[in-house]
């Protein structure tokens, strides 16, 4: 079968809750996919961050198989060989104390506001169902009912009520809105260090350690949503890193298993994570061997690899080349290591048309927010690679 035969197949008998590129990949080798035409692409997109490790890395598939012929889940129900050395390993990669895991980033996510509040009430006293946690505009936290409350984007929300409630919105980067929403019932401000989603929007300088200091001021719990931003992807281990900060709750996904299997962690202190009481909070999947080996894995490999060191230095060169090209369609170049986001200027008619050019030049990455194109390829990608693919985003961009 071939593309157009694929596509059919999917319109027709998927949801269509998504608009993807029409390319249809049946391979991934490090940097590079193919699709069933036998086209090959530079994937700059990365899964959204979750290939740093590049597609179908050996070792972790190694992992994986190795793993999957002995048991692959057990349920937490009983305890298994995999598990305690993931948490034991975050832990000492991270300098956290203890580990929730959990499935999909969603998942990292509600756990990290179900720990907050229950936090709030048994630690902070805030009276009963008045906690109140903090968000900004432009976030991103996954697509649940209770995440998409709290987002800014009307389309997440429209059609999915009645809401949770408990959320206070405060502009991203603006730290005298987030004083100003303080209350003695906050319990917890949950950012992510840069926005990825939203555009790939680095704060300005400051805002984290300001907005960290108010929250150790006022007992407010800072919850930084590293998903995206998180294991390598900026340059440094956790975006937070830029800063002088230890935020009191940390939630990682996506690479967390280099894309071989959903794998998702809330990682946090023994005060904090100690709320939850056995049967307060669980998933069937959270924890099984196979996610455990395979995670265990990609984090090895993220640091024996020297990834995130070559995130920051590959990063630094992407923009650089990026910012030769000296197109007057482009209103910015911004981003952290290899988390890069080119805002087009409003005359450039929407990112998507470009994105289209770039798929046709072998070059895949996606739009965000109509007018961000984001570059994040796998962080294995080589200086050789990054200027064949600036040289056709200078084709597209003319
Ligand atoms: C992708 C993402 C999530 C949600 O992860 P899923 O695995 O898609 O549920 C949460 N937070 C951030 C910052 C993300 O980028």
């Amino acid at each position: 079968m071939n593309t157009k035969e694929y596509i059919e197949i999917e319109e027709k008998f998927g949801a269509h809750n998504y608009h993807p590129l029409d390319v249809v990949i049946e391979k991934g080798e490090g940097v590079w996919v193919w699709d069933v035409d036998g086209n090959k692409y530079l994937d700059c997109l990365a899964a959204y961050s979750a290939v740093n490790q590049g597609h179908c890395h050996p070792r972790i598939i190694k992992a994986m198989k190795e793993q999957a012929e002995k048991v692959t889940l057990t349920s937490r129900a009983f305890r298994n060989n995999q598990l305690p050395l993931l948490c034991k390993e975050l832990c000492e990669m991270t300098g956290y104390e203890m580990v929730l895991p959990m499935n999909s980033g969603a998942e990292a996510v509600e756990t990290a506001l179900k720990a907050v509040r229950k936090w709030g009430y048994t630690i902070k006293k805030v009276p009963e169902n008045q906690a109140e946690i903090i968000v900004c505009t432009n976030n991103f936290a996954g697509r649940t009912i209770s995440i998409v409350s709290f987002s800014t984007e009307e389309q997440y929300k429209s059609g999915f009520g009645p809401l949770t409630p408990g959320y206070k919105v405060v502009k991203y980067g603006d730290v005298k809105d987030f004083e100003k929403a303080i209350t003695p019932n906050t319990v917890a401000f949950i950012v992510e260090p840069i926005q990825g989603e939203g555009g790939v929007i680095v704060p300005p300088a400051g805002y984290l350690k300001q907005t960290y200091d108010l929250c150790k001021k006022n007992n407010i719990l800072f919850v930084a949503d590293e998903i995206q931003s998180g294991l390598g992807r900026s340059g440094k281990m956790f975006a937070f890193m830029y800063d002088d900060i230890k935020p009191d709750m940390v939630t990682i996904g996506k690479a967390l298993s280099g894309g071989c299997y959903p794998v998702s962690a809330v990682l946090s202190s023994k005060d904090i994570l100690g709320v939850f009481k056995p049967g307060d909070h669980g998933s069937t999947f959270g924890g099984n061997p196979l996610g455990c080996a395979v995670a265990r894995e990609s984090l090895k490999v993220l640091v024996e690899e020297g990834l995130i060191e070559k995130s920051h230095e590959l990063g630094n060169y992407f923009r650089d080349k990026l910012n030769e090209i000296g197109s007057n369609l482009v209103k910015e170049i911004r981003g952290k290591g290899l988390f890069i986001g080119v805002e087009l200027k409003p005359e450039a008619g929407g990112a998507r048309k470009y994105c289209e050019g770039l798929k046709n030049l072998g070059v895949l990455c996606k739009e965000t927010h109509d007018n961000v194109i984001r570059f994040a390829p796998p962080l294995v990608i080589k200086k050789e690679e990054i200027d064949w693919a600036v040289e056709q985003v200078k084709k597209v961009l003319v």
